[in-house]
């Protein structure tokens, strides 16, 4: 792909906005800002991932604008203050926890009124923190709003110069734009990042979807055969639940399959996945989970399954029961599907052999 930030790009791009015919020196100047600005928004609109934008937005700042020394603040959602969210790589450790209230120092007013506030000599400036005493190597320094719409202020983008009176009351134009441009591409993978842990999520019990669980099983499958390392399969499958339907209706039966996965979600550990993998089918993996071990867990899961009682209407209360199968890789087969094909095999057995029992092996 082509590197719009590369150095010789904007070099060359410099160059010819500063061609001769070109005549008022202003103009130059804001044709080329125009241009950078649009590099930057080209640029995030291809980025997606958080981490990624970051390091396109550092690139344009040091690349394209020269600035090597900045950070990113941003709001809260539940608290409102200001959290350091990254900062250039010199930097990032020392401010790491840096966070300031909003109306607090100079990033904490900007944050509060939406308008940049410039400082060309810190040392003059009392409001100026310092970032609570961890940086006193700054000589001037411009706070912009990360501003989305006209109302909110998602955080700030901060500058800073080591020399006093470096920032040109000019500069503010363009960087207000790199700001919006920021604001705009932070708030546009927010809603990617939502949008991802979604389809990830089944809607109704929250677990895993199907298709994220078999992607991660995969993984698990060749970093296990990799490393001749063990994992488990459950195939789990609510008992009877048509008739569950058809006796309570299919609201308390959704209410039914919402307190299953929660009850499979509490017996599993945080490494652990579980997913929906169909109606009323639920399917788990266990990383680095011998038969035995899987075997207790999912004994767990069906014990506390049948348990829990599922409230149907003031005073009266109902049971479910689910039968399990275990399959483990390598000893069920050496392919993911074998594994997978196996639990569910073992699982058909157990409904055989009446149900509401796990079954690990083939008798
Ligand atoms: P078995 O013990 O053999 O598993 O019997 P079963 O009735 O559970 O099995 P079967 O596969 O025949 O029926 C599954 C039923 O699960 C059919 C459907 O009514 C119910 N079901 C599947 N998905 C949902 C859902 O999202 N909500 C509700 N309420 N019911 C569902
Ligand atoms: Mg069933
Ligand atoms: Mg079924």
């Amino acid at each position: 792909m082509e590197d719009f930030f590369s150095k010789q790009e904007v070099d060359k791009n410099h160059d010819f906005f500063n061609n001769d015919s070109m005549e008022s020196e202003l103009l130059k100047e804001r044709l080329f800002e125009l241009y950078l600005l649009y590099l930057l928004s080209k640029k995030l609109n291809i980025s997606v991932q958080l981490d990624d934008f970051f390091d396109k937005s550092m690139d344009f700042l040091k690349n394209s604008l020269k600035i090597e020394d900045f950070c990113l603040m941003l709001r809260d959602d539940d608290t409102g203050e200001l959290k350091m969210w990254q900062a250039d790589h010199a930097n990032s450790e020392i401010l790491q926890d840096v966070s300031f209230k909003l109306g607090e120092g100079i990033s904490g007013l900007v944050a509060q009124t939406g308008e940049p506030i410039l400082v060309q000599d810190v040392n003059k400036d009392p409001r100026f923190l310092h970032y609570k005493g961890k940086r006193t190597d700054i000589g001037s320094f411009i706070s912009l709003p990360l501003r989305l719409n006209d109302v909110a202020i998602i955080g700030v983008l901060n500058i800073h110069k080591k020399e006093t009176n470096t920032i040109q009351k000019n500069d503010v134009t363009l960087f207000m734009a790199v700001a919006n441009n920021i604001a705009l591409a932070l708030e546009r993978m927010k809603a990617y990042e939502t949008l991802m842990n979604q389809s990830i999520h089944d809607d109704l019990t929250s677990l895993y979807t199907k298709n994220y669980f078999i992607k991660t099983c995969h993984r698990e499958y060749s970093r296990a055969k990799r490393y001749g390392e063990k994992f488990a399969i459950l195939m789990l499958d609510i008992d009877h639940f048509k008739k569950f339907n058809d006796t309570y209706g299919h609201p308390h039966g959704d209410e039914g399959l919402k307190s299953v996965a929660a009850t499979l979600q509490e017996n599993i550990r945080l490494g652990d996945i579980a997913a929906r993998y169909g109606g009323e089918e639920f399917i788990v993996l266990l990383p680095n989970t011998d038969k035995e071990g899987a075997t207790v867990v999912a004994e767990k899961i069906r014990n506390g399954i049948e348990e829990k009682e599922l409230s149907i209407s003031e005073g009266i209360g109902t049971r479910v029961t689910i039968t399990a199968g275990v399959a483990c890789y390598p000893e069920d087969g050496t392919k993911l599907k074998d594994i997978i094909a196996t639990a569910d095999r073992f699982l058909y057995l157990g409904k055989n052999l009446g149900r509401n029992r796990v079954v690990n092996k083939a008798e």
